[in-house]
This record gives C-alpha cells, sequence and structure tokens, in this order.
C-alpha cells in the first residue's frame, strides 16, 4: 500500500499550519499600515483563517468522537482507527476495522488478548 499517515495527524497538521499561515497574513499586513483597507484585508484574513483552523480543531474533535480506539498489534500504544483503513500514530502499522479487508494473519494478531492485558498493566 501507499505510504500515507494518520488521518486525524494529518488534519491537525492541517489545522496547525493554517494558524500559522494566518498568523503570517496579519504579520504582512503590518507593512501595509499607510494604507487602512489593505491592512483591514489582510487582519481579516488572517483572522478568517486562525477561525478556520478552530472550526477544524473542533472537526477534529467530532471525528476523534467518531474514531474507534484500539490497541495497535505492533507497538502496543493506543492509536484512534478513522473510517475502515487508517494507520496507527505512533508506528504507522495500518489497521482496518472491516473484517473483509483484513488479513487472517492480521486478525490473529489484533485480537490477542496478551497485548491487551500487557497495557492495562500500564
Ligand atoms: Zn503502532
Amino acid at each position: 500500500m501507499a505510504k500515507y499517515s494518520s488521518k486525524i495527524n494529518k488534519i491537525r497538521t492541517f489545522a496547525l499550519s493554517l494558524v500559522f499561515v494566518g498568523f503570517i497574513i496579519m504579520y504582512v499586513g503590518i507593512f501595509f499600515r499607510s494604507s487602512v483597507l489593505l491592512m483591514s484585508v489582510f487582519m481579516l484574513l488572517g483572522v478568517l483563517s486562525i477561525m478556520l483552523s478552530t472550526a477544524v480543531y473542533f472537526w477534529i474533535g467530532m471525528l476523534s468522537t467518531k474514531a474507534v480506539k484500539v490497541i495497535c498489534p505492533n507497538c502496543e500504544k493506543p492509536t484512534k482507527v478513522l473510517g475502515r483503513v487508517d494507520m496507527c500514530m505512533h508506528c504507522r502499522e495500518p489497521l482496518t476495522l472491516d473484517k473483509n479487508l483484513e488479513g487472517k494473519e492480521f486478525d490473529e494478531s489484533y485480537n490477542r488478548k496478551s497485548v491487551r492485558q500487557a497495557l492495562k498493566q500500564k
């Protein structure tokens, strides 16, 4: 399979970059102090960008509640699976909740009791 990172992590990175873009736009606006209109436009765009990132963060929160918490069979850390196929946030192990997509070997390790019990002790 092609390389891809955990969906939630991707969206989180996007939201974070929006905050930075917003601040950069507002910073650029300072250079246009001579024009009130231009500066207002830059400030407005910056604020919009930051507001959008807040919305995206909110969206991540909504997605996180939908995501299924699982224990990664590879690194034994808790991670979240979003949708049918997602990736472990820690070790990038591909994880799936769809039985049709699951390989038998994968299924067995996924349900290994020893893995889950080992984590509970931590
Ligand atoms: Zn993992």
